[in-house]
């Protein structure tokens, strides 16, 4: 699997000094130590699993949401609907990272009651990469389903359109398993945002087909995502993806007690709303069954011939776990514009760490 190790300016660094350094800034800007790190686990969990979209490079914009009071620290779900099975809940801007562990918890714990949990958190700051909402819900034994939409800067042209009108709106089914558990996540756009910011800043052309540029052209040049005028994202899989979008919208948005995407905000909120069902699998297959039925397909698929160059066949889930045994090894690449705006905050914010992301000579 390519790794964006490979660029010129990319320094690995390992992830427990990265958990420290960002856990430092946020508590430099406010957050308790709890909070601190539970956003510092799940922004550096995603740079690990291999989403440098929703890693540490997101730590600039979050701290200049709490400038701005986009986010607030401190906040807990508050319940505004409770219906047993069914709860409504409002994470008043507070961090995805503290308020979607919450969230999950309470689902959990309602899912051990009823069997099932149908979920909506409205209101809550980035919940970042929902895989890990999944992933908590999946280590208590149950499975589950989630439909997100972000209030955001518009980036994701409707199907037939040639303007950016929605998010990249992220879609997220986990079931449990060992060794671990499986897990579809991904943006309803042919990628996230922050891999094309990812691809700018490491020099690299994006695939055909993923973006248009603010004329409506296909364009390969990341840059045509990362000025004024912009470009749009294209859905995944044409009217399919975009298809799944408007649900994550209806759902995540609507019917979680949120909103959905109708303007272009300025300042951009990065708010998420969250429709999520939580089940308990074995009430209908016996979980030695389903293990079986996983093993059978699984054998079933890699038995595909395959080319003699190529990565494999992976069940969903696989390749975050065949990354994070990488990066837990080698560190976590990190290219130079990132490491310059990490040691900007480090500075800006007197955390003493601007020397773990910039060697003594690349000081601006
Ligand atoms: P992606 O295109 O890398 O797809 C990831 C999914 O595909 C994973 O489930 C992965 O296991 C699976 N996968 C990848 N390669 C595979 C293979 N060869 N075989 C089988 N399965 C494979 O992800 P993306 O669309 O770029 O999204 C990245 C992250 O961004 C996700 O974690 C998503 O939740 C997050 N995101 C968050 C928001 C938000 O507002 N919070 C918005 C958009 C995206």
């Amino acid at each position: 699997m390519r790794d964006p190790a490979d660029d010129p300016g990319v320094r690995r660094i390992p992830a427990p000094a990265l958990k420290g350094a960002v856990a430092r800034l946020f508590t430099a800007a406010g957050c308790d130590a709890t909070e601190a790190a539970q956003v510092a686990d799940g922004l550096v969990e995603a740079n690990l699993y291999g989403h440098d979209s929703h890693g540490i490079g997101l730590v600039p914009t979050y701290l200049s949401n709490l400038r701005l009071e986009l986010v607030r620290p401190g906040q807990h779900i508050r319940v505004v609907a409770d219906y047993g099975a069914i709860l409504g809940l409002d994470g008043h801007k507070g961090f995805g990272q503290a308020i979607g562990e919450e969230a999950m918890n309470l689902a959990v714990e309602r899912a051990r009651v009823t069997g099932i949990a149908l979920v909506g958190l409205a209101n809550t700051h980035h919940l970042a990469r929902i895989g890990r909402w999944g992933e908590q819900c999946a280590a208590a034994g149950f499975a589950s389903i989630h439909f997100v939409n972000v209030l955001a800067q518009p980036l994701v042209a409707p199907f037939g359109g040639l303007d950016a009108r929605l998010a990249t709106d992220p879609f997220c089914v986990a079931v449990p398993h060992a060794p671990h558990p499986l897990v579809l996540d991904c943006a309803t756009s042919t990628v996230a945002y922050g891999k094309v910011r990812v691809a700018y800043d490491a020099g690299r052309r994006l695939a055909p087909g993923t973006i248009i540029d603010a004329q409506g052209r296909p364009t390969d040049d990341p840059a045509a995502m990362c000025g004024d005028p912009m470009g749009a994202l294209l859905p995944f899989g044409g009217h399919k993806g975009f298809a799944l979008a408007v649900m994550c919208e209806l759902l995540g948005g609507a019917l979680s007690g949120g909103q959905v995407q109708d303007r272009r905000p300025q300042p951009s909120p990065m708010i998420n709303n969250m429709l999520s069902i939580v089940f308990a699998p074995d009430k209908l297959c016996a979980a030695d069954e389903f293990a079986r039925q996983v093993e059978r397909l699984a054998a079933w698929l890699r038995g595909s011939p395959q080319p003699a160059v190529g990565d494999g066949i992976h069940l969903p889930g696989e390749p975050e776990r065949i990354a994070a045994r990488e990066r837990e090894r080698t560190g976590i690449p990190l290219p130079r514009p990132t490491r310059e705006a990490l040691a900007g905050c480090a500075r800006t914010l007197g955390t003493g760490d601007a020397d773990l992301f910039l060697l003594p000579t690349e000081t601006p």
